[in-house]
């Protein structure tokens, strides 16, 4: 179900035996009520927690949960970074819900360079690290039922995140990556679960975000595409646009 602010879709995978949950959410008090959603309706352990990115949006729910926390290398890296200063920023800008965050508990974590993969109990799930969004953006590949979580790599309805750190050459070409697997619904970081199709989607969206960053430049104008018009959201873009042309001056 889209979450109509805007936040991250938490998802979860069902083996035979466990059970792994694909992204955090920015609240550690929502991961700790969706493990006790998978208790009651499933009635097996949450075993695995796996993160697409260093995003707090999708890595800040990590609290110290006994359960193991599958990362990229660098995505362990990144989170192991952060101080007081960057949660304090983060803070500034959530709600009244601010009071609950703090930075994310690595503990009990395994990590992986480029790929890595968990058996659920006649469910495998492969991890890719790819980059593009961010330098750890990394996905979450269900084979056999055909569905992959792409993080922030991927968007369908919701206006894309593109920031000072997103290498746009990487992410089209993780794109292409994940066109070559085999996939029938792409689950994006924001907004609804979509089709393959979804990927192509973002492939050309890539292009009107690289003309509309040269018209911020050019102060040209730029006309929006009536396929990219519905995309909720456009805050999104435009502040990370805007965070990108200012660090180009810096
Ligand atoms: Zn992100």
């Amino acid at each position: 179900m889209e979450n109509e602010a805007g936040g991250s879709n938490v998802g979860i995978v069902v083996g035979k035996e466990k059970v792994l949950i694909v992204d955090s959410s920015l609240f550690p008090v929502k991961l700790s009520q969706i493990k006790d959603f998978v208790k009651k309706v499933i009635n097996k352990p949450v075993e695995f927690v796996f993160v697409t990115h260093y995003h707090p949006d999708h890595s800040f729910g990590l609290d110290k949960y006994d359960f193991t926390r599958i990362l990229s290398v660098e995505t362990f890296q990144t989170l192991s970074s952060l101080n007081d200063k960057y949660l304090e920023d983060i803070k500034s800008r959530v709600g009244k819900e601010a009071a609950t965050l703090k930075l994310p508990c690595l503990d009990n974590s395994i990590t992986f360079s480029e790929e890595m993969e968990v058996e659920l109990g006649k469910r495998t799930v492969r991890f890719h690290r790819l980059g593009g969004h961010t330098h750890d953006s990394s996905i979450a590949h269900v084979e056999d039922v055909g569905v992959l979580f792409a993080g922030d790599l991927l968007i369908s309805t919701v206006h894309a995140e593109v920031v000072v750190d997103s290498d746009m050459d990487a992410w089209r070409k993780a794109l292409d990556f994940m066109v070559g697997l085999n996939v029938s619904n792409v689950v994006p970081g924001h907004g609804k679960v979509a089709g393959k199709d979804a990927l192509s989607f973002t492939k050309k969206y890539l292009d009107f975000v690289e003309e509309v960053s040269e018209a911020l430049k050019t102060k040209k104008m730029v006309k929006i595409p009536t396929e990219f018009s519905k995309l909720r959201f456009p805050e999104l873009l435009l502040d990370g646009l805007t965070d990108r042309l200012l660090a180009e001056f810096r």
